[in-house]
């Protein structure tokens, strides 16, 4: 390499050489040129051809340096150096590639160190990462993953034979084709044990799941409500007939005094009874126990069923419910388990928003999904009360409420019923303007003539 770069230089050089002696020869021959001229010129074009060999040399030298630094680099071999090449040019083009070399290592040393800090957090973690490319092969995993696969993991295997939950395999499947975050709950990636699941889409096309041991927590939160189903069921016939022998009584002439205890003792009783029936409906759908009947059903249906139903108990309240927005649709919903939402809602605008002289439901479409809303003009709720409103026990007013009947359960009921129809719930509101309660439910799709089933669940 050297002596070719020598050659080049050193022939460059000569080749300008020549063409200025072969020029000064013709020009000589033209015009009669003194002879000891011309042997001056002579020397002069031999002195320069030796300055241009002595030149060429150390340029070819320098530049056989770079090149073998440039190999270097090229082998990935960072902690090349190029040694200080006095002046000039190429000494600055030495200098500028030496930095970009010195930058560079401290660059990849760098990066080599994140990624060694970054893996030796994810395999120290009790919950299981799995990277999956956009064509559902692993792309990476971490130690609790390894452990956890149904098969010896590697990279570039099949995501399917890696893990055979359906839940996930679905899941990873959303997020891949529409680039959404998804959340779910799997129980066949390890028999016996749950686990909660997020999955995220990576940069890439690609998509990254975070597996959470939750055995532990479902089996407590089952007990907790376990105990609360049975100590409700429990109650319930004491309570039935505690209240049936009350108001036999209350039949019998009394004296005031006992009648106003046994008033008392006959709202309490009530008060207890709705509360044990309430916790008991609260604990079969937040367990998700009660199979949803579901099925397509017209939003207009659900709309109607419920204006019909507590038109009557509006009416003698003084208040009128009104149809406002009606889309021509259908959801996928359990009929039943939808007009328990809309009383609870509306029974809600009766008890807390009776200055109201309407209540309007109604429903519209909105991204795949329908929106239903109760709006009453009521006093409303001021906001900070908004983000909790559908905790179980969360009053706004607790007085108010024991006065109005509540329990603090209802928007905790219609909370997990729509939850598990796949659905959200919220609640807007204008202090002193009223209060609208509104509920999404996935749309019903029609294929092939026959309706089929939508959405999943999405906490
Ligand atoms: P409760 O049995 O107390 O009615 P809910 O869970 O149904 O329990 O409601 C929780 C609280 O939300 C109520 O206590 C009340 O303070 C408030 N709330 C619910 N609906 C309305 C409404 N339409 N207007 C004003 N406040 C409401």
């Amino acid at each position: 390499m050297k002596q070719r770069i020598f050659l080049k230089t050193f022939l460059l050089i000569f080749l300008v050489a020549g063409i200025s002696a072969v020029t000064f020869y013709f020009i000589a021959r033209r015009y009669t040129v003194n002879s000891a001229l011309l042997a001056a010129c002579g020397i002069s074009l031999l002195l320069a051809s030796l300055a241009a060999l002595i030149s060429a040399a150390g340029i070819a030298k320098r530049l056989a340096k770079i090149d073998g630094f440039a190999d270097e680099l090229a082998a990935a071999n960072l902690t090349v150096r190029l040694p200080e090449m006095g002046g000039g040019e190429l000494a600055a083009l030495a200098a500028t590639l030496d930095g970009a070399a010195r930058r560079l290592e401290s660059d990849f040393r760098s990066l080599g160190s994140s990624r060694t800090q970054l893996e030796t957090l994810l395999n120290s973690m009790d919950d299981a990462v799995v990277a999956v490319s956009a064509k559902r092969e692993v792309s990476w995993f971490n130690g609790a993953m390894k452990r956890l696969a149904a098969a010896p993991l590697t990279v570039g295997m099949p995501l399917i034979r890696a893990v055979r939950d359906p839940e996930l395999l679905r899941a990873v499947a959303d997020v891949l084709d529409h680039r959404n975050v998804q959340i779910a709950t799997l129980y066949s990636v390890s028999p016996g044990r749950t686990f909660g699941m997020t999955s995220t889409p990576l940069p890439d096309g690609g998509a990254v799941c975070v597996l959470r041991d939750n055995t532990e927590i479902a089996r407590v939160e089952r007990t907790r409500r376990d105990f609360i189903a049975n100590v409700s069921h429990e109650l319930r016939t004491p309570l039935t007939s505690l209240l049936g022998y009350t108001e036999t009584l209350m039949d019998e002439p009394m004296d005031s005094k006992a009648r106003e205890f046994l008033e008392i003792i006959r709202r309490n009783a009530q008060r207890m009874s709705r509360l044990t029936e309430d916790l008991l409906t609260l604990a079969r759908v937040e367990s998700g126990e009660d199979r949803l009947q579901q099925a397509a059903v017209s939003a207009h249906e659900l709309l109607r069923d419920a204006q019909t139903s507590f038109s009557e108990v509006a009416k003698a309240r003084g208040l009128a419910i009104e149809i406002v927005q009606s889309p021509d649709t259908q959801v996928f919903a359990d009929k039943d388990a939808i007009h328990q939402v809309f009383a609870n809602l509306i029974d809600n605008a009766l008890k807390y928003a009776a200055s109201s002289k309407k209540i309007e439901i109604g429903a519209t479409t909105r991204m795949g999904n329908v929106e239903f809303f109760v709006h009453d003009f009521g006093p409303g709720i001021s906001s900070e009360h908004l983000p909790r409103l559908f905790e179980r026990f969360y009053r706004v007013d607790k007085a108010r409420s024991r006065e109005a009947g509540g329990t603090g359960l209802g928007l905790a009921i219609v909370k997990h019923i729509v939850l598990n129809h796949g659905g959200q719930v919220g609640v807007t509101s204008d202090l002193g303007h009223g209060a609208m309660f509104w509920f999404r439910l996935p749309l019903a799709q029609v294929q092939h003539g026959n309706t089929a089933v939508t959405g999943a669940k999405s906490h």
